[in-house]
C-alpha cells in the first residue's frame, strides 16, 4: 500500500512554479485600490463627511449618526463597484488572529425583489455572538453579548466579495475583550505623554505617533507534505523528525537566489497587497532553509498592525492556491532557526520629526537624547512587562534557543552611543551643572550625528536594538499579533515619559533652567538604567550569569512569565495609563496561560497519537521483517554461519526494541501525568505542570521515535521527513 508520504513525494515530483498574470500597469496604478482610502473618501464622501471621518481619524472626535449613514451608503457603493456583496465587521480577538463574520447587504423589499442596503448603524456597531471567543473570565455566561464598533482611523478595505470594516471587540459591560482597544488607548497615552514632553522643545507639536515596521518571518513548506505531517498541519511544528544532516550550516540560505516556486508564490502576495494598501517593500530568504522574510515600510502603529494581520491572512490563502503552506509558528523545526517578528518602533511628530533620529543642531540632538534616554528607562524598569507581551508555547522554543534573542530582556545601543551615555553621566557631578559640564556635553551632544554614522556595530543577539533611528524589538514571535507588544511598549513609554515631565518641571520650579533640568534628568536615568545595557553576546552563557549578577529577570517560560501580570504595580501602571484595567490585565493573564495550556494539551495528544498509531506499527512491521529473515538465515545455514551472518539483524532487532519500549513507557506516563495535570482547576498550576512534568515527556517521547526513523527501512516509514520537507519546493 503506497504511504501518505509516498503519495506526496509523488505530487510534489510534479510541482511547477505557478506564475500569475499580474495586473497591467504600475505598481502605483493599482495600489490601494481595494481601500476605502483617504483618497476614495475624497472621491465618495461629500465635504463634510470627509471632514468629519478626518476629525475621528486625526482628533478622535466622534462621528454623529446622520454623517455615518453618508459614510455607510458611500462605502456600500465602492466596495460593490468593487465586486462586494458582503460586509463584515473585522476584530482582533484575543485568539491572536482575526475574525469576521459575513453579512449580506441585500435587503427585501417585500415585492419580491431586494436592493443592496447598509446604513450607519450597521457600519457603528455589531453584535457576534462573543461567546465562542476567549475573555478570561471577564464575560458572564449569562451576558454572552459583545460588540464590534467601527474604528474609524483604520480603512475598510474589500477582500473577494467582502467590505471589510475593522473595529474593535467589547464586552456588554465595556471590557475590552480584543488586542485594538488597549492597543489605541496605549497609543493616545503615549500621544499626550510625548506631545507634552515634546513642548520643551518645539511649540508646534501638537501630535506624536508611534510608528510600526514590522518584519514577518516564515517558512514555506509544500502543501501535499504539509497534508501528510498532521504533527505539523495541527499544531503547526513538527512534533517529530530527525533534523536533516544538511541544515543551515552553510548558510548557504541566507539571501541566496529565491527558488522560482517561492517568487511566484510572493509576487502574488505582493500584489494582493499592494492592491490593499499594504507596503511590503523587501523580501528575501531566511537563514534556515524554506524560511523567508517580507517587511514593508513602516506606518502608524494601529494601521501597521491591521496590515501585519491582514498580510498572515493573505500568506496563508495565497500559499494554498501555489500548493503551498505558510507556517507562522516560532520554531517549526528543532535545530533550525525559528521564526520571530522584528516589530521597529519610533515616534513621529505631526511636525514631521522621528524623535529617534538624531538631529543636525543641539537643541534637536537634545530632544533626541531625551526620547532615547527615555526608552531606556522605560525598558529598564519595565523589562519583565515586554518579556510577559511575547510569552507564549510557540515563542519558549524560540526565546533562549541558540539563534534567537535569550528570554532576558536587555537594550543594545552600540558602543558608540554607549560611550556617549557614559561621558554624560560623568560630564555632570552630582546634580551640579558648571559651565564647563555644559561646554563639554554640547560638546558630546554635538557628536551624536557623526558618532552615528559610522555607527556600524549591530547586534543580532540583543533583543531590544537600537539601529540608527528606532529600535527593534526583536523578541517578538512570528504569529504574534503585534498589538500584544505594542500596547506593552507604548504603555511603558507614556508611564515613563509622564514621570520625566513631573521630574524636570519639579527641577525648573526650583530654579534649574529648562535645559539643565533635563540634562540633570537624563544623567540620573542614565545611571539608574545602567543594568539594562548589554553590548556582548545575547547568546553566551556568560551572558545568563552576568545578568542574574545585574539582578535582570530570566523568566524562561510562559507560565513564569505572565505571573507579572498579577502585580499590583503592573496593574496600576496599565490603569494609570487608561489602557487597561486590573481586572481586564488578569483576564488576558488568564487568557494567555489558557492558550498556553490549550496548546500543550493539542501537542500531547498529537504526540501521544502518531507515535502510538504511526511510528510504533512501523517499527514493529520493520522489526518482524527482520526476525522473519533471521529465522529464514537460521533454517538455511550451519550454526556458526548463521551467528555470523545475522549478528547485523540481531542488534537491529534489539535496538528497535529498546526504543519500542522507550517510547511505550513514555506514551503511557505522558497519559497518566495528563489526565492528572488536565484535572487541576487553577490554569496557572497547570500551564506550570505542562512546563515542568508534560512537555520533558513529550521530548523524550520524540527522541526514541526519531531514533526509530533513523533505524527503520525509509521505504516504509510513513511521514515524509524533515529532510524532504526542507529542501524541496
Ligand atoms: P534591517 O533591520 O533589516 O536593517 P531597515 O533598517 O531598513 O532593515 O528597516 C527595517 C524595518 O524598519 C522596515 O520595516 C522599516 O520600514 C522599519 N523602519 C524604518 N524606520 C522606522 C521608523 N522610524 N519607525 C518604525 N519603523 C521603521
Ligand atoms: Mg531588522
Amino acid at each position: 500500500m503506497p504511504t501518505f508520504r509516498g503519495q506526496a513525494l509523488r505530487d510534489l515530483a510534479h510541482r511547477r512554479p505557478m506564475h500569475q498574470t499580474p495586473p497591467s500597469g504600475k505598481i502605483s496604478d493599482y495600489y490601494g485600490e481595494n481601500v476605502f482610502s483617504q483618497h476614495t473618501m475624497r472621491e465618495y464622501l461629500t465635504d463634510e463627511a470627509y471632514k468629519s471621518v478626518m476629525n475621528a481619524v486625526v482628533h478622535g472626535t466622534p462621528i454623529d449618526r446622520s454623517i455615518a449613514d453618508q459614510v455607510a451608503s458611500s462605502m456600500k457603493d465602492w466596495s460593490i463597484s468593487r465586486g462586494a456583496t458582503h460586509y463584515t465587521h473585522w476584530f482582533q480577538p484575543l485568539t491572536g488572529s482575526t475574525a469576521e463574520k459575513h453579512d449580506s447587504f441585500i435587503q427585501p423589499t417585500g415585492d419580491g425583489r431586494a436592493i443592496e442596503k447598509f446604513d450607519g448603524s450597521l457600519l457603528v456597531q455589531q453584535e457576534p455572538d462573543a461567546s465562542s471567543f476567549p475573555n478570561g473570565g471577564i464575560r458572564n455566561t449569562f451576558e454572552a453579548r459583545g460588540y464590534t464598533i467601527w474604528d474609524p482611523t483604520s480603512p475598510a478595505f474589500v477582500i473577494g466579495n467582502t467590505l471589510c470594516i475593522p473595529t474593535i471587540f467589547i464586552s456588554y459591560t465595556g471590557h475590552s475583550l480584543d488586542y485594538k482597544m488597549p492597543l489605541i488607548k496605549a497609543l493616545t497615552a503615549v500621544d499626550s505623554a510625548a506631545t507634552a514632553v515634546c513642548q520643551y522643545f518645539d511649540k508646534d507639536v501638537k501630535k506624536v505617533v508611534a510608528t510600526l515596521g514590522w518584519e514577518q518571518e516564515y517558512f514555506l513548506i509544500d502543501r501535499a507534505l504539509y497534508n501528510a505531517r498532521p504533527d505539523i498541519a495541527t499544531t503547526g511544528r513538527a512534533l517529530f523528525g530527525h533534523t536533516p544532516a544538511k541544515g543551515q550550516q552553510l548558510d548557504d540560505h541566507y539571501f541566496g537566489s529565491i527558488p522560482e516556486r517561492a517568487m511566484a508564490f510572493m509576487k502574488d502576495y505582493e500584489t494582493e497587497c499592494h492592491k490593499l494598501g499594504i507596503p511590503v517593500t523587501t523580501r528575501h530568504n531566511e537563514v534556515a532553509p524554506n524560511q523567508f522574510e517580507l517587511a514593508p515600510i513602516y506606518e502608524e502603529c494601529n494601521l501597521a498592525n491591521d496590515h501585519n494581520l491582514l498580510l498572515m491572512d493573505l500568506l496563508d490563502k495565497v500559499a494554498k492556491k501555489h500548493e503551498f503552506r505558510v507556517l507562522l509558528h516560532e520554531k517549526p523545526f528543532e535545530g533550525l532557526n525559528g521564526s520571530g517578528k522584528h516589530n521597529n518602533w519610533s515616534l513621529s511628530t505631526n511636525t514631521g520629526v522621528n524623535l529617534l533620529q538624531p538631529g543636525k543642531n543641539p537643541k534637536s540632538n537634545l530632544r533626541f537624547l531625551t526620547f532615547f534616554v527615555n526608552t531606556i528607562m522605560a525598558i529598564h524598569k519595565n523589562a519583565d512587562i515586554l518579556r510577559a507581551a511575547i510569552a507564549g508555547a510557540g515563542n519558549d522554543h524560540r526565546l533562549g534557543a541558540n539563534e534567537a534573542p535569550p528570554a532576558i530582556i536587555s537594550v543594545f545601543i552600540g558602543s558608540q552611543l554607549s560611550n556617549l551615555l557614559d561621558q554624560l553621566e560623568k560630564n555632570i557631578k552630582a546634580g551640579k551643572l558648571t559651565p564647563d559640564d555644559k561646554t563639554a556635553i554640547k560638546l558630546e551632544i554635538g557628536r551624536i550625528p557623526e558618532v552615528l554614522r559610522d555607527n556600524t556595530d549591530r547586534n543580532r543577539t540583543s533583543p531590544f536594538a537600537f539601529t540608527g533611528n528606532k529600535f527593534e524589538f526583536r523578541a517578538v514571535g512570528s504569529s504574534a499579533n503585534c498589538g500584544h507588544s505594542m500596547i506593552a511598549l507604548n504603555t511603558i513609554m507614556a508611564e515613563q515619559l509622564q514621570e520625566f515631565k513631573k521630574a524636570v518641571d519639579t527641577r525648573i520650579k526650583g530654579g534649574d533652567k529648562k535645559d539643565d533640568a533635563i540634562l540633570k534628568e537624563l544623567q540620573k536615568m542614565i545611571k539608574e538604567s545602567k543594568a539594562i545595557r548589554f553590548e556582548g553576546n545575547g547568546y553566551g552563557d556568560e551572558w545568563l550569569k552576568e545578568a542574574k549578577k545585574r539582578g535582570l529577570s530570566n523568566l524562561v517560560d510562559t507560565p513564569r512569565a505572565l505571573t507579572v501580570w498579577k502585580d499590583k504595580k503592573v496593574q496600576k501602571l496599565f490603569n494609570d495609563m487608561k489602557v487597561l484595567t486590573p481586572e481586564e490585565v488578569e483576564a488576558r493573564m488568564e487568557v494567555d496561560l489558557e492558550n498556553y495550556v490549550m496548546r500543550r494539551q493539542i501537542e500531547a495528544r498529537v504526540t501521544a497519537d502518531l507515535a502510538q498509531n504511526h511510528i510504533i506499527p512501523t517499527a514493529i512491521n520493520y522489526q518482524s521483517t527482520i526476525v522473519d529473515n533471521v529465522k529464514g538465515l537460521k533454517e538455511i545455514m550451519s550454526a556458526a554461519d548463521f551467528k555470523k551472518a545475522s549478528s547485523t539483524q540481531m542488534k537491529l532487532i534489539n535496538e528497535i526494541s529498546e526504543h519500542l519500549t522507550g517510547v511505550k513507557e513514555k506514551i503511557d506516563e505522558l497519559r497518566k501525568e495528563r489526565s492528572k495535570v488536565d484535572a487541576i482547576e487553577n490554569v496557572e498550576k497547570q500551564a506550570a505542570m505542562y512546563a515542568d512534568v508534560l512537555f520533558p515527556i513529550m521530548n523524550d517521547i520524540r527522541n526514541h521515535s526519531d531514533r526509530l526513523e533513523m533505524l527503520v527501512d525509509d521505504e516504509i516509514w510513513p511521514m515524509p521527513k524533515l529532510r524532504e520537507i526542507l529542501f524541496n519546493r
